[in-house]
């Protein structure tokens, strides 16, 4: 099952970068503007999780999520509310309203990320898969254990994370500035050459031992995990 998360948000490019790294994760999206317009949206459908802007034009994120509680059809959807920054007075009364998290601006993509896919896990479990798997490579997100071909291997906190992300989308080509991106986050300054060294460490933890090496370097493009490799 594919999650779908609904994203209300007026600035457009903060949907956008939203938007990319939500389907790179492998979520269907969609999108809209004003508060009113989402309201009417959310009531021919609903969908596995919702990202509310607090500040919106029509309604408000508050006063949306305040009419979502009330109605039967979305009591439970999870929400996590995007709020700026100097608004954290007004955070407890987000969560009152019936806000299940939230963030503040500008805030970091992999965080986020991760806040997400938890949330998914707790409330809609079908939606999140416990266990990703590619070739003999199986990587659990609950214990945060990574085995190739039943053998366990010790990975670095952002080995894990780019491992996870690739294999969120085997045979994918990621550029290095998009996994920088997604997996360091836009906020944290980090040379393009730092993805290089991870990529490096990864495969030799995971490769230790071995003759197959399931990453594949891009030339002039990036790095995607092979898909077709046999183990
Ligand atoms: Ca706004």
């Amino acid at each position: 099952m594919i999650p779908r998360v609904m994203i209300v948000e007026d600035e457009e490019p903060l949907t956008t970068l939203l938007r990319y790294n939500l389907e790179a994760e492998g979520y269907s999206v969609s999108t809209v503007l004003r508060g009113d317009e989402a309201e009417i949206r959310l009531r021919e459908t609903v969908p596995d999780l919702l990202l509310l802007d607090w500040m919106l034009p029509g309604v408000s994120g508050i006063e949306l999520c305040r009419r979502l509680r009330m109605r039967d059809e979305t009591r439970a959807l999870p929400i996590i509310m995007l709020t700026a920054r100097g608004e954290e007075t007004e955070r407890v009364r987000g969560l009152s309203t019936g806000a299940d998290d939230y963030v503040v601006k500008p805030f970091s993509v992999p965080e986020l990320m991760a806040r997400i896919r938890a949330m998914l896990r707790r409330a809609r479990p079908e939606t999140i898969a416990a266990i990703l798997k590619s070739g003999d490579l199986e990587l659990d997100r609950e214990t945060h254990r990574v085995r190739r071909g039943g053998r366990e291997m010790h990975l670095g906190p952002t080995e894990y994370r780019l491992l996870e992300f690739l294999m969120q989308a085997p045979g994918r080509v990621f550029s290095r500035e998009q996994l920088l991106d997604s997996v360091w986050g836009r906020d944290v300054y980090v040379d393009e050459r730092t993805v290089d060294v991870h990529v490096g460490r990864l495969r030799k933890a995971i490769n230790r031992g071995r003759s197959k090496d399931p990453i594949r370097t891009v030339r002039g493009a990036g790095y995607a995990l092979d898909e077709q490799y046999s183990p």
